[in-house]
Parts: C-alpha cells; structure tokens; sequence
C-alpha cells in the first residue's frame, strides 16, 4: 500500500487555487493511500486551534472525510503552522508527529523533518525558532484574543518576507554539515523534508556513504507528492 509525503501547501485564502488543488488531491490520490504524511506548513499561518476562520475549517474538515476514508494521517510542524494542536488533530483524525521522526515502510527507513532545523546558515531565523518552539511562549500566545494573535503573525510574516528577500540564496538553504549531522545520528540512508521549496533528489556523502535527500516541493503553481510504495519513492509532479 501506497504512502504519500507532501509539505509547504501553504494553504490561504489569498490563494484559492492552491486550496482547490489540495482538496482534489484528498479526494483523489490521497483517498487510496494507506497513510498521508504532511510534512508542515500546510497552512499559510495557523494561530490557534480555536481559529474559526472558514478556509482553514475548510481544509479541516476535507483532511478529516480523508482520515475517515481510512487513510492514515500524519502532521509535522512548520514554521507557518507549528501551533496545529491536539484539537486540530481531533477535527482532522490525524496525528502530530514530533520532528524528525523515522517511519519505517516496504522494508525503508527514512527520516522525515519539515526542514527549517536544517538552515542553520541562517542564524536570524534559528533564534526565532527557538522562541517559538518554545512551550511557554506559546502559552502565552495563545492567551491572546485571536485578533491580537492575527496581527502578530501578520507582523511576523512580514518580517520573514523581507528577511528572506535580503538573504543570499545560500543562507536559505539547508546547511551540508547539519545535514551530515542528522544522517549520522539517525543513522540511515534517506532523509524526507520540505521548507526550502527546492523539491529534488538530492545526494549527500557522509562518512564514505551515498545518501539521499529528498525535498518535497511547495504547491503555489502545482502539487509536488512523494510516493512511497513497495517500488521505492517517487518524487511526482501534480500539474493540474
Ligand atoms: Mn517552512
């Protein structure tokens, strides 16, 4: 049985199409798959589970007649959607993963990751993650009404879009030595990510050894899916 990976939807109500495009795909491909994997930011922004906003219910709601279909669910947080809770996991049917996780499947290890731990290039962004991967930050952002909560992400995309504008490409990217890093310590062959929006298949020498990396795509123009059945993983292109 089939399982499939995908990252970075991006999902927002600026973006219809992307949205249209997801929801095809739940009710399609993901639909005769035994496990679907979405490895974070699948949401443009997410503030909180008790976010009422209908877009949002929307995918929801299609991500749970997916899981109630039987296909198994998994999320990982991105640095969009790290606030995905335990009541969006009930809405849905699915299940957080921590990152990186190893899932084992037709006989493959492979580490799954969203991506960003792997910029360590980018030292700006390393210390806001930190912050806000933190526990008690969070609490404290959630006590916020949601319009507040709003506004701050707002803020903070802002400020990612104009980061990212002034960075170098390279610092953007994820870093060879972190990289190498996590093959050694997870000890195995095949690493899964999304974030940098560079989807390929990527090779890495690490202690004598070949290894892969590979990098799931954003789905601003089209869909990108990893297929992972007893073939392999197949990284595809969803042009519609
Ligand atoms: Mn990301």
């Amino acid at each position: 049985m089939t399982a499939l990976v995908v990252s970075d939807i991006h999902l927002d109500a600026a973006r219809p199409e992307t949205a249209a495009r997801f929801e095809e795909f739940l009710a399609t491909e993901a639909s005769g798959a035994r496990a679907l994997y979405v490895l974070g930011d699948l949401f443009e922004a997410w503030v909180g589970d008790d976010d009422p906003d209908p877009h949002r219910r929307a995918a929801a709601r299609a991500l749970g007649a997916l899981s109630a279909r039987g296909t198994a669910l998994y999320f990982m947080h991105g640095n969009r959607d790290f606030l995905l809770g335990e009541r969006f996991c009930e809405m849905t049917g699915g299940k957080l993963l921590v990152d990186p996780t190893l899932v084992e499947r037709h006989g493959r290890r492979v580490l799954l990751t969203h991506g960003d731990a792997l910029c360590t290039d980018d030292k700006p962004y390393q210390r806001l993650r930190a912050l806000v991967r933190d526990p008690s930050w969070q609490r404290q952002f959630l006590k916020l009404r949601l319009g507040a909560r709003e506004l701050l992400a707002r803020d903070a995309r802002a400020g990612s879009q104009a980061h990212t504008a002034t960075q170098q490409r390279m610092l953007m990217d994820v870093n060879d030595d972190a990289v190498a890093d996590l093959f050694r310590r997870a000890g195995i062959e095949t690493i899964v990510h999304g974030h940098t929006h560079r989807p390929g298949v990527y090779r890495h020498e690490v202690d004598g050894r070949l290894r892969t990396r590979i990098v799931t795509g954003d789905w601003y123009a089209q869909g990108s899916v990893l297929r992972w059945d007893a073939d392999g993983l197949r990284l595809e292109t969803l042009s519609r």
